[in-house]
């Protein structure tokens, strides 16, 4: 008896998980996008080799920020072809352009990014090869991130002309991503004025909508002019820019103690001399900090700014600073978001083939990770609560858009889960068909989740009123560079 009532409970538990999973895929059915936006998912299933093709030609130029030519040219050329009109240059930043589509309200962004980083070039195999000696590669995927935000803007072009429906979908090029924060000036130089809304992805190791602020960032020069001498004959003539450089890093080590711990600072040292039997007169060190919130991060730059001068006066040296790069914690819009969710959780995870996940497996073992993380290539994470308060990691220039029009953002799979940041790994990942997988996936996240507001002013109106609502009555965009220029050359000699 005891036994039979055992079985009994296993079948009615059985009977409840089937229930429950048939009641699942009812529910997926039901926000199974309408026939007419099979247009845009069509669209991008059919040219997976387009894009394929088009995200490896960027992946191979891998250019360094504000000298990303070629791959705007690729980017312009293939938008150009589908019926997009190009402007060029903008906000005094030569590989910038926006393409736009259409006509009249509702203007939908979508920001594309296609700088690499320095140092990183890597082939295309699970272990350490570099590609080419001491070149850049794309450690943060930014060749997925520019071809899918093209391949979304065109999609939904398709939609716009198949459906008849008013509106204008812009497509923004934005340069120099890492560390350049290219998309500030854009904001700064009205470029985002006339637009509702703005969707934004990245390359990740999840497939998920962001839901943290990150943290505030800027980036400086300091720069030390001293005199050059013979540095054992007249030592005494001299005045070292290395030694006032160095006195400056430690002051800023010793500022670490004094300040909040969820700040963080960081730096490296660009030039500090060539021999060292010459007293170097120039001294050049890059220093980050960062903010989980822009008002605490000015005062830490007042600090910066004050230990120069002081460091100026104690080495008899020229402190000068020059601006290379700034932007906010990100200001997430909650209605963009959950759109963003219900899109993502109807295209759902990355699928990889025996090839790919043996790619896949092999990298997982340098990196030392469990295979189970692999798993999260296949699921959608949950959306989680929408933060106002910053828990620390990373920070993007598509803050400043955020903070100007409604802008949301999200994941998907497009590196081995677990790969580090910034790394050989994920060079080596985003250059396959693991990384193209990735970057359909969100060119049709982007793409539903756009001809949704398209097609829906009230939808358009909410995320706006949402965006009123929740940034602080007081708030007043400021450039942090003030009217800096973009730091053209901060990345010069180093493509
Ligand atoms: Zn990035
Ligand atoms: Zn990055």
């Amino acid at each position: 008896m005891q036994i039979i009532m055992k079985k009994s409970y296993i079948v009615i538990f059985i009977f409840t998980l089937v229930a429950i999973g048939a009641y699942a895929q009812k529910k997926a059915k039901n926000i199974k996008p309408t026939a007419k936006s099979s247009v845009v998912l069509n669209y991008i299933d059919n040219n997976f080799e387009t894009y394929n093709n088009l995200q490896k030609e960027i992946w191979d130029y891998s250019e360094v920020g504000f000298q990303e030519t070629k791959s705007s040219q690729a980017l312009k050329n293939h938008l150009r072809q589908h019926g997009f009109s190009i402007k060029e240059g903008i906000a005094g930043e030569p590989t910038a352009f926006i393409a736009e589509y259409g006509s009249g309200k509702p203007v939908i962004g979508i920001v594309a990014e296609f700088d690499a980083l320095p140092g990183l070039s890597q082939d295309t195999v699970p272990y350490r090869k570099e590609r080419y000696e001491n070149k850049p590669g794309h450690g943060c995927g930014h060749n997925l991130f520019g071809v899918a935000s093209t391949a979304a803007g065109i999609a939904i072009s398709k939609w716009l002309q198949e459906t008849g429906t008013q509106g204008t979908i812009r497509v923004y090029g934005s340069p120099a991503e890492e560390g350049g924060s290219g998309k500030t000036y854009i904001v700064r130089d009205g470029f985002y004025k006339d637009v509702d809304l703005v969707l934004d992805w990245h390359p990740a190791g999840e497939n998920a909508v962001n839901t943290t602020p990150g943290l505030a960032k800027v980036g400086i020069d300091y720069i030390f002019h001293g005199k050059s001498a013979h540095a054992a004959g007249q030592p005494w003539n001299g005045r070292s820019a290395l030694d006032a450089l160095l006195l400056f890093a430690h002051a800023v080590d010793m500022m670490r103690e004094h300040i909040k711990p969820h700040n963080r600072l960081h730096y490296v040292i660009h030039n500090g001399g060539e021999a060292p039997n010459v007293v170097p007169d120039y001294a050049r060190g890059e220093f980050y900090a960062r903010s989980p919130n822009t008002k605490e991060l000015k005062e830490i730059v007042e600090w910066y700014d004050s230990a120069a001068v002081g460091v100026a006066k104690a080495t008899q040296t020229v402190a000068e600073k020059r601006f290379v790069g700034g932007q906010y914690e990100y200001f997430i819009n909650g209605t963009i978001a959950r759109q963003l969710q219900k899109n993502l959780e109807y295209v759902g995870g990355v699928k990889w083939n025996a090839h790919e996940r043996a790619f896949a497996e092999a990298l997982n073992k340098v990196n030392g990770n469990p295979d189970s993380i692999l798993n999260k290539a296949g699921i959608v994470k949950p959306l989680g609560e929408i933060k106002r308060q910053s828990d620390g990691g990373g920070s993007t220039d598509v803050a400043d858009i955020s903070w100007n029009v409604p802008t949301a953002g999200f994941g998907t799979v497009t590196t081995v889960p677990g790969n580090p940041g910034h790394s050989w790994q994920n060079v080596a990942t985003v250059g396959t068909t693991i990384g193209t997988k990735g970057l359909i996936n969100a060119a049709k996240v982007l793409a539903l989740t756009g001809i949704d507001f398209l097609a829906s002013p009230k939808l358009v109106k909410e995320a706006q009123d949402e965006f009123q609502r929740e940034r602080p009555a007081d708030f007043k965009y400021e450039h942090l560079g003030g009217d800096a220029a973009p730091a053209l050359d901060y990345r010069k000699g180093l493509n």
